[in-house]
């Protein structure tokens, strides 16, 4: 599922099409898209609005209109957002979902396979109280310091994966670089989060920012469905330290990447350098 950088990614692509430009016409095709609300009411009530800004908060892309409204939109497992020139028509795609005619006639086009993906308008005032609501600090922002993460962790007796993966605690981090930044800062996905000493924390706040930098520079991970505005997979699943690894070397140490189950999801790590909680403290 799409996490931090591939939301980013999105949201970099979109930004330069969309800021400025007027929702012409809207089709809303699937009425889980809005649920509760009725797509159609949806659709006609963003007829009209013009793009003030593109956002990014946690994993939800953030379009905000100059009448003060917000258009939020989470991909959840699958969805996916297309920008296309609107010279002819699009080809048929039974996942499409959502068409957006802008007013210089090109397309925004939302598919999604699996149907888990949400768009909700917000009225003025209404984004950030619902976001803020739900998610915890943005790992890539200025404000999120060394202290901050311990903040997030402390008293935590639930395992740092687990702890990293709630977006009420931290927004944006999945499963994907859970994995990578745990490896990154040398530590077992089943370490109690408030055990952590300051050169752990330190070497998490690194580590979780080092993995998702990565992913944004190589346009976030296509494993099945993720795909840029402009069609195109990204490229940070080539360069997995550990995700889906199991069984290749290891490349700080050479022991092959071990996978064994976390926070209810496959969890890959190294069992060398990243020792298990009963010898980690000895
Ligand atoms: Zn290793």
């Amino acid at each position: 599922m799409p996490e931090l950088p591939e939301v980013e990614t999105v949201r970099r692509r979109l930004e330069p099409v969309l800021v400025g430009r007027r929702f012409d016409r809207v089709e809303i095709l699937d009425p889980r898209l809005t649920r509760p609300e009725d797509p159609v009411e949806v659709a006609a009530e963003l007829v009209g609005e013009r793009v003030e800004a593109v956002d990014r908060r946690g994993k939800y892309v953030v379009v905000r209109f100059e009448s003060g409204r917000a258009l939020l939109i989470h991909l959840r497992m699958t969805g996916s957002l297309l920008h296309v020139a609107g010279n002819g028509r699009p080809e048929a795609d039974p996942h499409r979902r959502a068409v957006v005619r802008l007013d210089d006639g090109s397309d925004v086009i939302y598919r999604d396979v699996r149907r888990f993906g949400t768009w909700l308008l917000a009225e003025p005032g209404e984004a950030q109280p619902y976001l803020d609501a739900r998610l915890g600090r943005e790992p890539l922002a200025q404000a999120f310091t060394v202290k901050r993460l311990g903040e997030a962790l402390a008293g935590r007796r639930a395992p740092i994966k687990a702890t990293i993966l709630d977006q009420r605690r931290l927004a944006g981090v999945g499963n994907i670089y859970a994995d990578e930044a745990l490896w990154r800062a040398r530590i077992h996905p089943q370490r109690p989060a408030g055990d952590l000493d300051e050169d752990e924390l330190r070497a998490l706040h690194r580590g979780i920012r080092a993995a998702l930098r990565a992913g944004i520079s190589r346009q976030g991970a296509t494993l099945r469905d993720y795909r840029t505005p402009d069609g195109g997979p990204g490229g940070m699943q080539h360069e997995f330290k550990v995700y889906g690894r199991e069984g290749e070397p290891c490349e700080r140490c050479g022991r092959p990447i071990e996978k064994t189950r976390a926070a209810g999801r496959g969890t890959w790590f190294c069992p060398r350098c990243q020792p298990s909680p009963d010898i980690a403290h000895k």
